[in-house]
């Protein structure tokens, strides 16, 4: 894509990148002479239809080493994540109504179970960080009682890019019989991810974090050791394996898999580039700025992220500066590299 310079530089892409042109292509036919229902079992349109959303599965199970039987798609991460805790709550209620999580989990993980514990649905633990923005294990393992049903805890953070360690975290939910459920938005497609090798029982994708279109996620929902079963939060036509009904989305579909399947083909290249990068901009700031700090690991880090702290310097000033430096957040700034 072409620099306009009359525009700021776009450093914001964890919370959205623009459409790759490779997928913007491959979408463009289900809007018009593709544009079956996949639910129509009847006749070619619908056939058609199903055999590109059952293609887009397989490269979605590919990204994260499932298989495409445990992909179900969904509007978005927002919805998977609540899909994935409301679901597991309703389903495993006999069992016990206890979450842990963590404090820095995004809005669609603390909202939802900030209605449930008001419903009186479930209890929840919230962690806080180490220093370094990760889990303490020890912590981890205290907090899961008989009661515990779910740990919840994101693969990489959206604001400081750090990498929580997850097949120590999936063992320990395996040790106690507890499903492992992981916002992975900001990690798949941006380093390497298996649910497999990672003990993940249920996993939350979004499209447009990896230069796929808006309004398109998927959950993974893991099928056998254990099969894992969640109740439905929309009521209709049963799609998904009854886990999300509703008219599948074909061209959003579409885009999410062909995005995935750019991704990982890219992946190595990707990490290099952006690690250069990034250390580059830090080295920088760091040798001709003082009392600037890095937030967070830098060794379990996105490659693509930078969350640095300016002493003395006003966040609204740094933002002024920078002009709609969008991801300017209390006194840090943070960037992900496109
Ligand atoms: C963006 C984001 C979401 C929400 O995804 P949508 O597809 O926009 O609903 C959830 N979790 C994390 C970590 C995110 O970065």
């Amino acid at each position: 894509m072409a620099l306009d310079l009359s525009r700021p530089i776009y450093m914001d892409n964890h919370a959205t990148t623009p459409v790759d042109p490779r997928v913007l292509e491959a979408m463009l036919p289900y809007f018009t002479e593709k544009f079956g229902n996949a639910a129509s079992r009847n006749h070619i349109y619908g056939w058609e239809a199903e055999e590109a959303v059952e293609k887009a599965r397989e490269q979605v199970a590919k990204a994260i080493g499932a298989d495409a039987k445990e992909i179900i798609f969904t509007s978005g991460a927002t919805e998977s994540d609540n899909i994935a805790i409301k679901g597991a709550v309703e389903m495993y209620a006999e069992k016990g109504n206890h979450i842990v999580t963590m404090q820095t989990e995004h809005k669609a993980v603390l909202d939802t179970c900030r209605r449930l514990e008001r419903e009186g649905k479930a209890k929840v633990t919230y962690l806080p960080p180490k220093r370094d923005g990760l889990v303490d294990l020890d912590q981890l393992e205290d907090a899961i009682t008989d009661k515990t049903i779910m740990v919840a805890i994101m693969m990489a953070n959206n604001e400081i890019g750090v990498i929580q360690p997850m097949q120590a975290i999936g063992e320990i939910c395996r040790k106690h019989g507890v499903l492992f459920f992981t916002d992975a938005v900001q990690a798949v497609g941006k380093v390497p991810v298996d649910v497999n090798q990672m003990h993940i029982d249920i996993l939350s994708i979004s499209g447009h974090k990896v230069y796929g279109p808006k309004g398109i996620g998927a959950l993974y929902v893991r099928r056998k050791n254990p099969r894992v079963k969640l109740a439905g939060i929309i009521d209709g036509g049963g799609q998904e394996r009854g886990m999300r009904s509703g008219t599948l989305n074909v061209p959003g579909i579409v885009g999410l898999g062909k995005a995935l399947e750019i991704a990982i083909a890219e992946m190595p290249e990707e990490m290099k580039r952006l690690t250069y990068l990034r250390n580059k901009l830090k080295d920088s700031l760091m040798s001709q700025l003082e009392d600037v700090y890095v937030n967070g690991s830098m060794e379990s880090r996105l490659p693509g992220n930078l969350n640095m702290s300016f002493a003395y310097v006003e966040g609204e000033g740094l933002l002024d500066g920078t002009e709609r430096f969008s991801s300017l957040k209390r006194f840090s700034l943070y960037v992900s590299f496109t």
